[in-house]
């Protein structure tokens, strides 16, 4: 296995306070390699999210250790916190999260601002937005896009900044099945064309062809673990 990106040990999750705690993740230990295409499958209420939200640093774990792109995420200070979530993750979410009131371009311009080092905001914009064949949307209000070209819009913000590792939660849920292959061949080209970790929840068993490998979660724990012989491209991807 090639070095790990992401390392997690005996990670907990409560909400609440007894007696009426919820157990969202009940100590969990994970290893993903870099460029590795994790799918995570379980049923609703099983902590999918929690646990991308615990990998991408928007939730602080009840216990345990989180490591991310070299970080232990649960130990930073609010401050390099926020820096860890503008930097080295990027999230694509169900329902898009578009600002309303900016265009598509500036959707995408707005996060590649948080890292200036990277070189012109402007200039990263059109060439993330280019590249997913983006560029006659870049004027469009998310109200003037479809679904699916909201979501590609989504997926092109969560690339901008150059992400090692893109936390997906059911980026196809809400999408066609066409329009949802589109999604997951731009996730499948990150993870192949730039080696960018893709780890991703989504409830349809099919997706998890694609995968390298397939995480099954249950009442906050990972209950299986298992690696695809030969993923397939997403464009083979049915459901
Ligand atoms: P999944 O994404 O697999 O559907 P979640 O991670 O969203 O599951 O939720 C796991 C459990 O934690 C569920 O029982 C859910 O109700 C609970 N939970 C999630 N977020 C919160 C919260 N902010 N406050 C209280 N309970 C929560
Ligand atoms: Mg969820």
């Amino acid at each position: 296995m090639a070095e790990a990106i992401i390392s997690l040990e005996g990670v907990t999750k409560d909400y609440g306070a007894p007696p009426r705690q919820v157990h969202a993740l009940r100590s969990v230990d994970l290893e993903v390699a870099e460029a590795e295409f994790v799918v995570l499958l379980g049923p609703s209420g099983s902590g999918k999210t929690t646990l991308l939200n615990v990998l991408g640093g928007i939730e602080a774990p009840t216990s345990g250790t989180v490591t991310v792109a070299g970080r232990r995420v649960e130990a930073l200070e609010e401050e390099d916190r926020s820096e860890f979530r503008r930097n080295s993750v990027g999230f694509v979410f169900q329902f898009f999260n578009l600002v309303p009131t900016l265009t598509a371009g500036e959707n995408v311009q707005l996060i590649a601002e948080l890292r200036p080092t990277l070189g012109d905001a402007a200039d990263r914009t059109h060439t993330v937005l280019a590249g997913l064949g983006l560029e006659d949307l870049t004027e469009r209000y998310p109200m003037q896009l479809s679904g699916g070209q909201q979501q590609r819009v989504a997926v092109a913000r969560a690339l901008v900044n150059q992400a090692r590792v893109l936390l997906c939660d059911e980026p196809t849920g809400a999408l066609d099945l066409e329009t949802g292959r589109s999604i997951l061949d731009l996730l499948q080209r990150a993870q192949r064309e730039t080696g960018t970790t893709v780890v991703m929840v989504t409830h349809n068993s099919a997706i998890a062809k694609m995968a390298d490998r397939v995480l099954n979660m249950r009442s906050g724990e990972i209950v299986g673990d298992r690696r695809v012989e030969s993923p397939v491209s997403a464009a083979e991807v049915s459901w």
